[in-house]
């Protein structure tokens, strides 16, 4: 392995929806961070889900969010937008590893099958999962919206800016 595929595979890449971004999602970025040199958060903008933030929200969102985590591990944190294959995006990143993150068996057999073909392509990029901690695992955004339309508490899923986001769209389209 020569000095660039071995950046590579100490840059993680950890894409997804975050819309919007949760305390399960920065369980992830924390621990990843304590195992890359970089790492690389991608908001995905094909997504056949409904979206409720825009990508530009959710970036501006994830960046805020996660600065002290970059800071207090100590190491680079960039938020971008992909479309497309996963596996490209990652390249194009110069990152060698996908990281995802597992909450439940359903979340497992999509996710290792999506593996196995993002490694049948790509080869050279592996993906890791980490399991989700017992304290954020049940959190999935998409209830968490459900949540917020019908008027209940969030802040136990939510950092504030993810929560004041969410409201300022859902006050937004039924003011
Ligand atoms: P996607 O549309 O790619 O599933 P999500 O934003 O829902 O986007 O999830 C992005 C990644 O974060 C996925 O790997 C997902 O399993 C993981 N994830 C989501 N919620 C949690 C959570 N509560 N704990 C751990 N991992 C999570």
């Amino acid at each position: 392995m020569d000095g660039v595929e071995r950046q590579m595979m100490r840059t993680g890449f950890y894409p997804g929806s975050f819309d919007p971004i949760t305390y399960g999602h920065l369980d992830i970025i924390a621990r990843a961070a304590r195992i890359v040199d970089k790492l690389v958060i991608a908001v995905g903008q094909h997504g056949a889900k409904q979206a409720l933030l825009s990508v530009e929200a959710r970036v501006a969102l994830i960046e805020q969010v996660v600065k002290p985590i970059a800071e207090h591990a100590g190491v680079k944190i960039i938020v971008t937008t992909f479309d497309g294959l996963t596996v490209d995006a990652a390249r194009k990143a110069h990152a060698g590893v996908v990281i995802r993150g597992l909450r439940d068996a359903s979340d497992f057999d999509y996710e290792v099958q999506m593996a196995q073909m993002n490694g049948a392509l790509s080869p050279d990029i592996e993906t890791i999962f980490m399991a989700a901690s017992p304290a954020t695992r049940m959190i999935a955004s998409s209830l968490v919206k459900q949540i917020a339309k019908m008027g209940g508490d969030t802040s136990l899923f939510l950092p504030k800016e993810a929560e004041a986001a969410v409201r300022a769209v859902l006050n937004a389209l039924s003011p």
